[in-house]
């Protein structure tokens, strides 16, 4: 088997479908099953409806169920000629589009809108999408089952972003799909969407969709997992950024869930966990240029002669530091300052203690940074007066930069090479970490110099 996901873009129109309907046809030797996001825009809407729906803007309401309905109806008069097949088509997303509708009714009655609600609503999209997808190879003469997730993974009820059940999902989800694709059937199952174990519908996270590719492709065994995307795979750098910029052909399973996790948002990080397990491939392509061959993602960590594979930079930062030769030597500082970000639900991003102890520095999303003061000057407030910590103080914006690569794993230099890198480019760098795995070095800089230094690190490994 074959496991191919189709992301929103590639679901996005009618060229585009056509271009699945062409890919799969290619591929049906290969017993594809198929995993697909609901199309581009689609779960935006459907969440921004729901917060106009709980403020009983029904007027805006009806025009986006109205705007969505047309979607789907253009959709089906396009690509599905055949009268019975188009009116069976129309009728199942029209009850859909009801019930969407009731759901909206509901929250506007009750003013409230839950997390659990909103994963009811999100999951519109994918289903909207795997049942004309499903209609659409029909048509094309191709056998094919509309396949729902929620039937055959099983998650917790952490709305949202829900937690796999692998144990029950495994082996429902062979159950599931394996006969039908015995049978010479495309199935085409719902990304991003699931279920608890009571039936409540949950989603697994926003672009969850390459999560479920995954999920799906290696409970049943599939030789490979494809994502197909709009881009030609994973780059050496941000091609906005840097003009010499290129596709990796390959790339190992932790350098890219690293990768992913920095700026190159290619796939979801999540994606390489099931498939690492079963060490199938993973391999990145591009319904634009489906010729081309992407990047595979395995386990083997060829070098491509490079130590250093991408570097990327995430904007809209802020560095917060906490000073003071009070807190030297004292144990519990850390465990503070991160305990009360926790509770203010701040994301750390980065994290850097030199071993002097005199100041701890880390990041947050800029958006988070007068809050992080906030928490962090209360928790801190007894230790300010009596002068043990100075104080809590916020530069911004700044952006990380992180150079990744598994070749960077003892081997000298890298540090040194970058460093210099980002000197000749004249700027200054505010804070480093580099954890024990070696394959990320980060750094932060003012965000006005990001470019500048992203450049000039990639041009000092890519010569
Ligand atoms: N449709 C979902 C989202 O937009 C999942 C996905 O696209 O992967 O987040
Ligand atoms: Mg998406």
């Amino acid at each position: 088997m074959l496991t191919m996901k189709f992301g929103g873009t590639s679901v996005g129109d009618v060229p585009r479908l056509l271009e699945v309907v062409s890919i799969v046809k290619q591929f049906l030797n290969e017993q594809p099953v198929v995993v697909a996001s609901a199309m581009s825009g689609v779960t935006n809407t459907l969440l921004e409806t729901a917060r106009k729906a709980v403020e009983r803007k029904t007027g805006e309401v009806h025009n986006a169920v109205n705007a969505l309905r047309d979607k789907q109806l253009h959709i089906a008069h396009e690509l599905v000629k055949d009268n019975r097949r188009r009116a069976a088509l129309i009728k199942e997303q029209q009850a859909s589009i009801d019930e969407l509708s009731q759901l909206y009714y509901g929250i506007g009655l009750l003013k409230e809108l839950s997390p659990r609600s909103l994963d009811a609503i999100a999951s519109f999209g994918e289903i909207l999408s795997c049942r004309q997808i499903a209609a659409i190879l029909e048509e094309n003469g191709i056998k094919s089952k509309f396949v729902d997730a929620r039937t055959i993974i099983r998650t917790d009820n952490n709305f949202g972003e829900a937690a796999i059940d692998f144990s029950y999902s495994n082996g429902a989800i062979n159950a599931g799909i394996s006969p039908i694709v015995r049978q010479g059937i495309v199935p085409i199952v719902t990304g991003f969407i699931a279920s608890t174990d009571d039936g409540i519908t949950t989603t697994i996270g926003r672009s969850g969709s390459d999560y479920t590719g995954s999920i799906v492709g290696a409970a049943v065994n599939s030789k490979e997992i494809w994502i197909w995307t709009d881009v030609d795979g994973v780059m050496t750098a941000d091609p906005r950024v840097v003009k010499s910029a290129r596709v990796l052909s390959e790339i190992s399973y932790r350098e890219a869930a690293e990768m992913s996790y920095f700026g190159a948002k290619v796939i979801h990080p999540k994606t390489m966990v099931p498939a690492i397990e079963k060490k199938i491939p993973i391999r990145i392509k591009n319904t634009f240029n489906p010729t081309h061959p992407g990047t595979l993602i395995s386990a083997s960590a060829t070098a491509n002669g490079h130590s250093a594979k991408t570097v990327t930079s995430i904007d809209d930062l802020a560095i917060i530091a906490i000073e003071g030769s009070g807190m030297i030597g004292v144990p519990g500082v850390s465990a503070r300052i991160f305990s009360a970000l926790a509770r203010a639900q701040v994301n750390v991003m980065m994290i850097s203690q030199a071993s002097s102890e005199h100041n701890v520095c880390f990041i947050v999303p800029k958006k988070d940074s007068k809050e992080s003061v906030k928490v962090l000057r209360d928790e801190f407030s007894v230790d300010i007066a009596k002068k043990i910590i100075d104080d809590v103080s916020v530069k911004e914006p700044v952006s990380i930069i992180a150079v990744v690569g598994e070749g960077m794993i003892g081997t000298k230099g890298i540090a040194g090479k970058t460093f210099d890198a980002v000197a000749k480019a004249d700027v200054n760098i505010i804070a480093i970490a580099q954890g024990s795995s070696e394959l990320n070095i980060s750094f932060v800089v003012e965000q006005t110099n990001a470019k500048k230094a992203v450049q000039s690190v990639h041009d000092a490994f890519y010569k």
